[in-house]
């Protein structure tokens, strides 16, 4: 007997057949005498419905009414799927965020889960209940719904799985794995038999939406076993113990891979695009000590994640240019913002650019090799693609493009970086 969490995303939820796919994937694992909990997502589609609707309503929204209006979404399919269980005769409930509940800090529409009271629900797990969970909802301190950011219903299982001490997390998705890139944008990408916690960890913080970026954080953290596979599989399709996805392995577990043969020590494991974030530009910024500080500040307390920074060479009058990304969630708030600091912060005019895209290439590999970041720039200056910003860690590098030529900049980088498959 194991203790098993399967999420089910957007795709995979949306409809009531779509549903019933889900529920007998989810009847055929408990049948084997495994205790298990399901953590769902809205419907495909839902979740950018309800955002417009608050959006609409009042385009400076107050988060915390957001979070009420957003997390309506997985409390419909969690109802759905447990109604369908049901039906097949299983023993099922749903267990809403409050309900359990999911802590989670006060950060509305970004929350970060904090602890899970898993007594109630390991208790009904033991009683052979199967317990459905809506994803990305929560409750914070003072008793308000808070979500955990888009694609949040990922980190909810891991969280939910590291609380009951499952034995495995599985994602099932849309896709049957983690591929060098997007294989909706590359048909050529390959899919991996195992990525480490850290390349996934990187890949996912520059927009391989395959997982959020804290589910793996957390993975890492409470080294939950997570396993990325396609909920699209046919009736008689092996159970998810032998379905060939993709598992999340610490750097051991890789060694021992690569050892057996089994995978191969790649310089790129991934690349990835973004094209959720916004340029900002200041002009005429006073180039003295303090003034990048008087920008920063404000927009750090507003939770406002600012990603890469230039600030452009001084002027002769001592002013300088100062861009910088934002998520364009978050554009509208950052310009309030800035505009009402115009006077203490000295700036002369705020520039947005919403039609950009950030492309990332990702590989342990860098930290020993040189010439990945030069072979990217030359690929790209080939295509004329132009750069307009670039940003490091130790295995990335990422460049800010327009966004009109993402997908050729994808499909140019995984060639020259040898991940093409071989057809
Ligand atoms: P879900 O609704 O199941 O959470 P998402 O849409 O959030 O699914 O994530 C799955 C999608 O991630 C895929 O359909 C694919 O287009 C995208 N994706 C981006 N990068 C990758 C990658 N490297 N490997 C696999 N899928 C990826
Ligand atoms: N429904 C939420 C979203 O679309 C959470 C999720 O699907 O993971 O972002
Ligand atoms: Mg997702």
């Amino acid at each position: 007997m194991a203790r098993i969490v399967m999420k089910f995303g957007g795709t995979s939820m949306a409809g009531t057949e779509r549903i019933r796919r889900v529920a007998n994937i989810v009847r055929a694992q408990a049948a084997k005498g495994d205790q298990v909990a399901v953590v769902v997502s809205a419907m495909a589609g839902e979740t950018d419905r309800l955002v417009n609707f608050c959006r609409e309503a009042n385009p400076l929204y107050d988060p915390a009414e957001y979070d009420v209006v957003v997390a309506s979404g997985e409390q419909v399919t969690s109802g759905l799927l447990a109604l369908t269980l049901q039906a097949l005769g299983c023993k099922a409930r749903s267990w809403l965020g409050w309900q359990l509940p999911i802590h989670t800090i006060e950060a509305h529409a970004k929350a970060r889960v904090e602890s899970i009271d898993s007594n109630v629900l390991i208790a009904s797990l033991e009683a052979g209940e199967i317990a459905v969970i809506p994803g990305f909802q929560g409750l914070s301190e003072d008793n308000r719904v808070t979500t955990l950011g888009r694609g949040g219903s990922d980190t909810s299982a891991v969280a939910v799985a590291a609380a009951i001490k499952a034995d495995r997390c599985d994602i099932y998705t849309d896709v049957d794995g983690v591929y060098t890139t997007d294989p909706r944008i590359v048909a050529k990408a390959r899919k991996q038999k195992a990525v480490t916690y850290e390349e996934m960890l990187e890949l996912a913080s520059v927009g391989a939406k395959v997982l959020q970026t804290r589910s793996v954080g957390l993975a890492m953290k409470e080294k939950v076993r997570v396993q990325v596979l396609s909920s699209f599989i046919g009736e008689g399709a092996p159970p998810a113990d032998d379905l060939p996805g993709t598992m999340i392995v610490s750097d051991e577990e890789m060694d021992d891979l690569v050892e057996k043969g089994l995978m191969e020590r790649q310089l790129v494991t991934g690349i990835a695009h973004d094209k959720n974030e916004a340029k900002v530009i200041l002009t005429r910024v006073p180039d003295r000590p303090g003034a990048v500080a008087n920008i920063f500040e404000p927009l750090a307390a507003a939770s406002i994640n600012v990603d890469m920074i230039i600030q452009n060479v001084g002027r002769d009058k001592g002013e300088t240019d100062v861009t910088f990304t934002v998520p364009q969630s978050d554009l509208a708030r950052a310009q309030a913002l800035l505009e009402d600091r115009r006077d203490a912060i000295g700036f002369n005019r705020i520039i947005t650019d919403s039609k950009i895209a950030k492309i990332s290439v990702v590989g342990v590999g860098m930290k020993s090799h040189a010439g990945v970041a030069s072979s990217m720039f030359r690929a790209l200056s080939e295509r004329g693609i132009n750069i307009q910003a670039i940003s490091t860690s130790e295995i990335k590098i990422s460049v800010m493009i327009d966004e009109d030529e993402t997908e050729l900049a994808v499909r140019v980088l995984h060639t020259a970086y040898g991940l093409d498959a071989v057809s």
